[in-house]
């Protein structure tokens, strides 16, 4: 019995006698707890702060990009406001108090965030207002009140003008937001770190880490807009139905007892997406010019990507870092300049659209 125990507990004693050869051998002033704690908060609300700054950036880039290009989005548009409100309790505990502290919440719904050069600003809605009604209509000032006021306000903004009921400095006032069309597919902020971004077909996500590894605006907007013409395009759904393609043909070859390890999938998803990825770059160059962006960081600031992280921005399929898409990326600016410089309207260039009665030169000019 006794033997066991001792080979049992022999490398733990071997372990410790160890680790206390290597053990802090200083003898330092004592810590307070509360200081500590003190300390906690202060870099709780600093990392709070730098999330906010990151998001409202996020915010101030798309909201050019969505509005100024509303006419190319199709029936994907919606009304815009550029209004963003928040309420203490829809955070979560853990930074409740520092994002309370951020924004001046006190557990009404407040306006945190004013875009410069859209309806709300132009009206006069500031940082801080208290949004009492919507429409005449008293909102609840809690945590259900706010998403309740957020849906309807998006509701009315589709609709048209609607009035906010205002308190600031403790006197109560009325603005009237006539919203403006843009296009429906949110920029969204992820806290990730990795540099990244992705469409999604009815989004677009942008990580923290990319909104870092854009030191311009420029290239923020270069990142959103490359990503917003991948859902305006239909590319994530022309790639689903590509890889469903595929799948079918494996299983075809399933019911034939043949193997093919999922590799009609795998061509399928492929299919076209370098294609896709230039089409992408192409018309997200138009987008980005429509908004106001300086393009002429476009091609920089791939190059940068395929350096920083060549694996990056993946919705699956890959993008090319190739010396061919530098290129291609500074023949389209050129066309854009050209249309400037013209006067001619900004819009991509588009293919004929095949026609029915002439199939056979359709299939010739595609191929060209
Ligand atoms: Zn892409």
């Amino acid at each position: 019995m006794f033997a066991r125990h001792f080979f049992f507990f022999l490398p733990l004693l071997i372990l410790s006698c160890a680790l206390a050869a290597c053990a802090p051998r200083t003898s330092r002033p004592t810590i307070d707890p509360k200081q500590t704690a003190d300390e906690v908060l202060i870099q709780k609300e600093l990392v709070a702060r730098d999330y906010a700054e990151r998001e409202r950036r996020l915010h101030r880039v798309a909201a050019p990009l969505l509005m100024r290009n509303a006419d190319l989005c199709g029936d994907k548009v919606k009304g815009f406001t550029g209004l963003y409100v928040a309420q203490r309790d829809a955070f979560e505990d853990e930074w409740r108090s520092s994002v309370s502290k951020i924004y001046g919440l006190d557990g009404r719904i407040h306006v945190v965030e004013v875009l410069p050069d859209t309806p709300a600003e132009r009206v006069g809605v500031r940082v801080g207002d208290v949004v009492l009604a919507l429409d005449g209509t008293e909102l609840t000032q809690n945590r259900k009140g706010l998403y309740r006021f957020q849906e309807a306000m998006e509701d009315q903004a589709d609709k048209g003008a609607f009035s906010l009921t205002l308190e600031r400095d403790g006197a109560r006032q009325e603005v009237r937001v006539t919203p403006v069309p843009a296009c429906d597919y949110p920029v969204v902020f992820e806290g990730k770190e990795e540099v990244n971004a992705y469409a999604t077909g009815t989004h677009i996500l942008i990580t923290k880490g990319m909104v870092r590894f854009c030191g311009k605006d420029d290239e923020l907007a270069v990142a959103m807009a490359h990503e917003l013409a991948h859902n305006t395009m239909g590319h994530i759904d022309a790639q689903a139905a590509n890889r469903m393609a595929g799948t079918a043909v494996d299983a075809v070859f399933a019911v034939l007892g043949v193997r093919t390890n999922r590799a009609f999938t795998r061509l399928g998803d492929g299919a076209f997406s370098q294609e896709f990825e230039h089409e992408a770059d192409y018309v997200g160059q138009y987008y980005a010019a429509r908004a106001g962006f300086d393009i002429s960081v476009a091609g920089e600031f791939w190059r940068r990507m395929a350096v920083d992280s060549p694996e990056a921005i993946t919705e699956s399929y890959t993008h090319p870092t190739t010396p061919e898409r530098y290129v291609a990326l500074e023949a389209a600016r050129a066309e854009i300049e050209r249309k400037k410089a013209l006067g001619e309207p900004l819009v991509p260039e588009m293919k004929p659209s095949p026609s029915p009665a002439e199939p056979a030169k359709a299939e010739t000019k595609k191929k060209r």
